[in-house]
């Protein structure tokens, strides 16, 4: 399965010429995802080599201005630029206010289609799917309203045993039903699904959580994601700022992913006081190995 990611911006607060603040571009089964725009992010995705005009979906986590001052400036250079291709954006209500208000008093029409999906609710909630691609929302516990994501390969059909069917002599009508989960009849007795199908591959998941503070509801949502992306703006150190300021430490995310079993955290949204990530790797790693600090242009594939 086609997976990518690039982090577009790793920084929090202020965008400086070290780290852009956050986004991220996900190429998720061929579907072209930006989460996040903060201040900068069109100059960060051409600096990425990622076309911006070839965007199809835009989540956006919450209304601070780190994580979404970037779209107005890149929706106008997409219509400068003679965009056509539809556009829908996934975010908190007051969003979609905000630009439409913009848009008013600047008197722009946009020559695409701009369609708003409004984020809510108090749990894990299914938001997207089409053929290839789940994604959910999960609240954060943050200042304001904030969710993270949760993109995830949709179920396949069921592979059938080959062997079973010429045992059983199945029909192409029963070998359509048993994919879709059916069990057998024959000569009146119950073959179980389980019995005719091979074990279903492990789908891919990929969870992005910002900002919150340490919640342990999300080790439980993200659980045995392939990949999270975990906010640690601070260390254990600065964790009167972390609780005032309802962010995580690295620690703190370390052991969200340690309880939520995922294979590989990412580390981000680091505060500027950070000259070199090093502090906030080290607090990670003896709770969970397998981490990584992200740097602007980074890149993971499945
Ligand atoms: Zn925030």
């Amino acid at each position: 399965m086609p997976f990518k990611l690039i982090i577009v911006g790793s920084g929090s607060a202020v965008p400086t010429l070290q780290r852009g603040v956050t986004s991220q571009y996900l190429n998720f089964n061929e579907r072209r995802i930006l989460i996040d725009c903060g201040e900068g992010t069109q100059l960060q995705l051409r600096k990425y080599k990622i076309r911006f005009q070839r965007l199809q979906y835009i989540f956006i986590s919450h209304l601070h201005g780190d994580h979404f001052l970037g779209i107005f400036g890149l929706l106008a250079s997409m219509n400068l630029l003679g965009r056509t291709l539809k556009l829908i954006i996934f975010c908190p209500a007051d969003l979609e206010k905000i630009i439409q208000t913009q848009f008013e008093i600047t008197k722009v029409k946009l020559d695409f289609d701009l369609e708003f999906i409004h984020l809510e609710g108090k749990s894990k909630k299914l938001i997207f799917e089409d053929r290839l691609l789940e994604v959910y929302s999960i609240p954060m516990k943050h200042r304001i309203e904030c969710y993270g994501f949760i993109f995830r390969e949709k179920p396949k059909e069921q592979n059938i045993d080959a062997a079973k069917i010429e045992q059983y002599d199945i029909s192409r009508a029963e070998i359509w039903a048993i994919k879709n989960g059916a069990d057998l009849e024959r000569n009146g007795k119950i073959i179980p699904n389980a019995e005719l199908t091979l074990p279903p591959a492990k789908l891919f998941q990929y969870a992005f959580c910002t900002d919150t503070k340490y919640y342990e509801k999300i080790a439980e949502w993200v659980e045995d994601s392939d990949l999270l992306y975990h906010e640690a703006t601070f260390t254990e150190k600065q964790l009167d700022r972390a609780k005032a300021t309802h962010h995580s430490t690295a620690k703190q995310a370390a052991e969200i992913a340690k309880k939520g079993n995922v294979s590989k955290l990412l580390l981000g949204h680091f505060s500027a006081r950070f000259g070199s990530t090093r502090e906030l790797l080290d607090e990670a790693k003896p709770i969970f190995e397998n981490v990584v600090c992200v740097e602007d242009g980074d890149e993971f594939d499945a």
